[in-house]
């Protein structure tokens, strides 16, 4: 009879692939799934999981967890809700490569989304080393960022590079994807992401596409320019030879409400003439970003329009933290936009915002489209963060499996699973299979749920049992263990 160090008996076996889930066991030994079905023989541990889901962990395509990953290596947030790999460096933002510049920028530029670090590596690879040297619970994949390679190199400068300055640019691609990035992020709305115009991004991508890697942006506009910005993302992937991923797919602002009716339309007959693109999406109606980055690209009627919530700040004014930015306005007495820049310029331009810029059938309409998977966005920047930090992969199965019935439980997995697996290169993750990792989530489909809220954001879902990483216990009986057994993934 087989010894494994873990069985996990008599669950509900959700694979990934999508297939209807069947009654079955699990046996691991060391960090793999050596046996799936009926498993015989006997472990050091075992799980009873009757009632419940077993599935391949989540993996969040879109997280914004470079540093936290090392300031924080505990992941909660993205553990306790069954998230076993997190994809970091998306829209252009991160921590590596990094010189005197890129670090005095940081601070200004990318910290309201990132939070605060230090940036003590020079390299893409020396940041990856830095990764598994702090044994994070989960385990980490990583965009190089284009926005962070352009400072490097071009500082604040708007203008194109000459042929110098890209070929400095694509040795710090290169060296990122020799390093095992899987592939390039862009973010055209951030400085200085928004100074790089197609042709250049083009040059860049091909780049990663020598490496088999893809290209993944937070496109240019997010509103009434969806389409063409859909488009933008399409032509770079085109012209360099890169599958594309469009970032936290969304049409923002009511004038652009349903215009998802188009654009995955648009995106489907992309994938007909041949083109890889997929795309991420988060399941709120509400965004969250740098509050001056959004005052910058032209929000200030929407901040009067719509309300928002102003999520983290730096310095003084975290009684602000959590509250209607209309209500903070109306306390200092100034109308909204002098409120913002005066909040802007109190905090050095570090806080954060939450914005309700969304209708709930666009996010509805491309959660369930069958080339979406899902990706929390989650903002670990401190204050009260977006609940999607907390609370997205719960969320989808509460809300679009068991309350509308719009995805079955196995599709919804899939898209957190199997899809975002094959696309990011991550060999051997995101499927329940003898040979596959042992990265497996215990979850109860009756009862998981996102209770965070965005005035009290950091509540950890329920319903989620047991969490394995390359198969250490992470989370056990619904709480977290002590196990830190992630790893940097390098492509393959
Ligand atoms: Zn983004």
């Amino acid at each position: 009879m087989p010894e494994y160090d873990l069985i996990i008996r008599n669950g509900s076996i959700v694979d990934g692939t999508g297939a209807p889930a069947r009654a079955g066991d699990i046996g691991v030994t060391g960090d793999r799934i050596e046996a799936v079905g009926d498993v015989l023989g006997t472990a050091k541990r075992e799980i009873d999981a009757r009632g419940l889901a077993v599935a391949p962990g989540f993996i969040d395509v879109h997280s914004h967890d470079d540093a936290a990953v090392i300031r924080d290596p505990r992941v909660d947030f993205k553990i306790m809700q069954g998230v076993t790999t997190d994809i970091a460096g998306n829209c252009g933002a991160g921590v590596a490569p990094a010189n005197d510049d890129f670090r005095l920028f940081y601070e200004r530029g990318f910290a309201p989304i990132l939070g605060e670090t230090e940036l003590p590596w020079s390299t893409t690879a020396e940041y990856f080393a830095a990764v598994d040297a702090a044994h994070p619970a989960c385990n980490v994949a990583a965009y190089v960022p284009q926005g962070v390679v352009r400072y490097n190199v071009l500082g604040q400068r708007k203008g194109p590079p000459d042929d110098a300055e890209m070929a400095q640019m694509q040795a710090l691609l290169e060296e990122a994807m020799q390093a095992g990035a899987i592939g390039m992020s862009t973010g055209l709305v951030y400085v200085p992401g928004t100074y790089a115009q197609t042709p250049e991004l083009i040059e860049c991508a091909k780049t990663v596409a020598k490496y088999g890697g893809i290209y993944t942006s937070h496109i240019r506009n997010e509103s009434t320019g969806v389409l063409g910005a859909v488009a933008e993302a399409i032509e770079i992937g085109e012209r360099s030879g890169c599958p594309v991923q469009i970032s936290h797919h969304k049409s923002a602002g009511a004038p652009a409400y349903g215009l998802t009716k188009q654009s995955l339309p648009f995106l489907a007959a992309a994938r007909a003439r041949g083109i890889d693109v997929t795309v991420d999406v988060y399941p709120y109606v509400a965004s969250s970003s740098g509050l001056a980055a959004m005052f910058r690209t032209g929000r200030e009627e929407a901040f009067a329009a719509t309300p928002a919530i102003i999520a983290s700040v730096k310095y003084n004014h975290e009684k602000y933290e959590g509250r209607y930015m209309s209500d903070i306005a109306s306390e200092m007495d100034l109308p909204i936009g002098d409120a913002i820049r005066k909040l802007l310029h109190d905090e050095e331009n570090s806080p954060s915002v939450i914005m309700f810029i969304m209708d709930e059938d666009d996010v509805r309409r491309v959660v369930v489209d069958d080339h979406s998977m899902i990706g929390s966005d989650g903002l670990p920047s401190g204050g009260k963060p977006h609940p999607r930090l907390y609370g997205t992969m719960a969320r989808v199965l509460e809300k679009y499996v068991r309350e509308e019935g719009v995805l079955t439980l196995e599709e919804a997995v899939r898209k957190m699973t199997s899809l975002p697996a094959r696309k990011h290169l991550l060999k051997d993750r995101g499927v329940l299979q003898p040979g596959a990792f042992a990265d497996i989530v215990v979850f109860n489909p009756e009862t998981i749920a996102d209770i965070a809220t965005y005035t009290d954001p950091r509540q950890y879902p329920t319903g989620i049992e047991h969490v394995i990483v390359n198969g250490a216990v992470t989370v056990d009986g619904g709480r977290q263990t002590d196990a830190r057994a992630g790893r940097m993934l390098r492509r393959a």
